[in-house]
């Protein structure tokens, strides 16, 4: 291939890529892996499963990560329960929030016919994850754009050594409903900080992202009881 050749494929994958928001991001490896773990979750190395999946299944997959809401956006229980039958379609404004909730569906469908169902459980525990990566949870601007890589990796190097930072909280679920209500709450805390970031022109402290992944850790903790795990 001759270098122009080459330069022309390179300026083709950077215009995909620049046209596919959130396509390649979410918080990095160790973070996902270390919120699975603080949750208790016996099988946290399956934490990156849904990263992975996005190279094959790509915008059907991706778009089950994130859910880009508008600034003064009020997330709701119904919000939420709107997104359950998008799982794993192909709709940009992302379905982060419905997909916690339809990835747990699966797990206990298939569980129930006796097969294998730890991966239906393990993507959800990702998608819980992201929800409290702010940026996956306000609109895809320039702001959101130029500082999404650093916010993913913002403690992602020290994390798996400060486990105990990730302070775990009580949560009860007994219903789909206030599991609808508990992802709410955190989407709502999401996008706050992230429309902070934002108007201040920052990235987020480590202090505020531990405290954003203890919201993580702590609902899958509660959900991991909620399933009986
Ligand atoms: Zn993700």
């Amino acid at each position: 291939m001759t270098r122009l050749r080459s330069y022309g494929c390179l300026a083709i994958v950077a215009l995909i890529i620049s046209a596919c928001p959130n396509y390649a991001s979410a918080w990095h490896d160790e973070t996902h892996v270390a919120i699975l773990k603080a949750a208790g979750y016996d099988k946290w190395f399956n934490a990156t499963g849904a990263d992975m999946a996005k190279i094959k299944a790509g915008k059907k997959e991706a778009h089950n990560h994130y859910c880009n809401q508008a600034r003064g956006t009020v997330v709701t229980p119904q919000t939420v329960l709107r997104q359950v039958d998008l799982y794993n379609k192909i709709d940009e404004r992302g379905h982060l929030y419905g997909a916690i909730i339809a990835s747990l569906r699966d797990y206990t469908a298939d569980k129930r016919q006796g097969k294998y169902a730890q991966y239906h459980l393990a993507f959800s525990g990702h998608y819980v994850s992201d929800l409290s990566q702010p940026l996956h949870n306000t609109h895809y601007g320039s702001f959101n754009e130029e500082h999404h890589v650093a916010v993913d990796g913002i403690i992602n190097d020290d994390i798996l050594d400060n486990l105990d930072k990730i302070r775990i909280y009580p949560i009860t679920i007994t219903s789909k409903e206030e599991l609808a209500w508990e992802i709410a709450r955190i989407a709502n805390l999401s996008l706050k900080l992230g429309y902070k970031m934002e108007a201040d022109n920052r990235l987020m402290t480590k202090e505020e992202a531990y405290g954003q992944v203890s919201h993580s850790a702590s609902l899958f903790k509660a959900i991991l009881k909620f399933v009986g795990q």
